[in-house]
């Protein structure tokens, strides 16, 4: 491993680059993709392996962001591969159903008995678009509440000082989205339940929803403060509106059942993604069985998937989920280890270098925040040095870790990342730090 920056050669990914960009917007298919907040050229990924990514250009990553969390088994897992491999034999779609559906939701009921009931769709934006549908038609009610930095998606009411991409990009929301629609999402401050008292104050009866994610990971990881996802319980229970634990990031990731098994929620409705499709497209909502029986064909509430329920997606889904539940005792202390060991390897070399860092992480997804203060909520993740951020970015791209593109991205390990990742992770993080 070199410890001088761009060493690595790039012409292939900077050609694919360019010829990308006469086909898509920027020259992605989205847009925190295309390296925007750090500068530089995104490499193209050709292959991956296990904990690494193997660019156009044969250069070894890595990788900190494992698609954006659902690779927590590592890249090319055998069994989704094979589970896969298998089912696209049979056909890869039919429009009818097959049992692989109930095959898979028997285990996302084991691990997340919250689920009395749930539909398949195919993102996570379909999911909490769906959460938020249901909710409205439960209560009645128009309004939501949602915070600051969360990221549920890009269905139109929920773009409101949305994290992710939009936190990425400076952008308060997004244009094209009707005022009247926008005015309906209140967004509020993390952590902060008096906030949350007084916009209830503020529009008694109006509220249908708070949604959140339990565990902030689209402003980078934000942890919840002690009693904050109580108090939201309570709150919503007392004015009659729906708790909405958006764990499309955290499901199957800061526990087997997600951050209503570690922290002990009792959530209304719960929308999954990401890990739940083991790197195929799935999002699931599901929750209470009062509300879930509203949707058509039962009840009023219309929501619909030609391709839902999918069976190389189900394939992929069963074989992952299956895995992590069969060997939760077993993973999910170890990535918390291995996330431990790198993070705070890395947060030393930083304070050895005089860099102030400030580390969020919960079990194996967190952020190293560039500025000295806590950070509790999105106005405090923006202080970040973006700039310095940026470099320490492109340093240790150079040496052949990738993380997150963006300071507002949380950062993931799985079962293949090890010892060897570790140290080779510290040692570019120690040349980063002092180049
Ligand atoms: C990624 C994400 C979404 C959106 O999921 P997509 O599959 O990208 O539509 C929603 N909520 C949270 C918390 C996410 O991290």
């Amino acid at each position: 491993m070199s410890s001088n920056p761009s060493t690595l050669v790039h012409t292939r990914s900077h050609a694919l680059q360019q010829r990308a960009e006469r086909f898509f917007p920027g020259g992605v298919n989205s847009p925190v993709r295309a390296f925007r907040a750090v500068g530089g050229a995104p490499p193209f990924i050709d292959r991956a392996e296990g904990a690494y990514l193997v660019d156009a250009d044969g250069n070894r990553y890595i990788d900190y962001f494992g698609s954006w969390g659902p690779m927590i088994l590592g890249h090319a897992f055998p069994p989704a591969v094979e589970a896969i491999e298998r089912t696209a034999r049979h056909s890869a779609s039919f429009g009818a159903s097959t049992a692989a559906e109930a095959d898979l939701a028997e285990r996302i009921v084991a691990c997340y008995p919250a689920l009395q009931k749930m539909r398949f769709v195919s993102s996570g934006t379909e999911a909490t678009m769906s959460a938020i549908r249901l909710a409205r038609a439960a209560t009645g009610r128009k309004r939501i509440i949602k915070f600051e930095g969360c990221y549920h998606g890009h269905a139109d009411g929920l773009l409101v000082k949305a994290g992710s991409g939009v936190a990425t990009f400076g952008i308060p929301g997004s244009a094209g989205v009707p005022e009247e629609i926008a005015q309906l999402t209140m967004a509020l401050p993390y952590n902060d339940l008096a906030a949350v008292e007084a916009a209830f104050d503020a529009h008694p009866g109006e509220i249908a929803a708070i949604i959140l994610e339990p565990v902030v990971g689209n402003a980078g990881c934000i942890p919840p403060a002690p009693g904050y996802h109580e108090g939201l319980r309570a709150l919503t229970r007392r004015e009659g509106a729906l708790l909405i634990v958006d764990e499309v990031m955290t499901g199957f990731r800061v526990a087997l059942g997600g951050a209503v098994e570690r922290y002990g929620l009792d959530p209304d409705l719960v929308t999954l993604g990401k890990i739940v499709g083991g790197g195929l497209p799935v999002g699931v909502f599901g929750g209470k069985a009062l509300f879930m029986d509203l949707l058509a064909p039962l009840g009023p509430v219309y929501q619909a998937g030609t391709l839902s329920g999918n069976p190389l997606a189900m394939a992929a889904g069963l074989a992952t989920v299956s895995y992590l539940q069969d060997h939760a005792a077993e993973i999910y202390p170890r990535i918390e280890a291995t996330a431990k060991a790198v993070t705070e390897g890395v947060a030393a070399e930083a304070a050895r270098a005089g860099i102030p860092l400030t580390l969020n992480r919960v079990g194996a997804m967190w952020t190293w925040f560039f500025t000295p203060d806590p950070v509790r909520n999105y106005d405090e993740a923006a202080k970040s040095d973006t700039v310095a951020f940026g470099r320490f970015h492109h340093a240790m791209l150079e040496q052949g870790v990738w993380l997150p593109p963006s300071q507002f991205e949380a950062a993931f390990l799985g079962t293949t990342h090890g010892p060897d990742e570790v140290e080779k992770t510290i040692t570019a993080a120690r040349a980063a730090f002092r180049s």
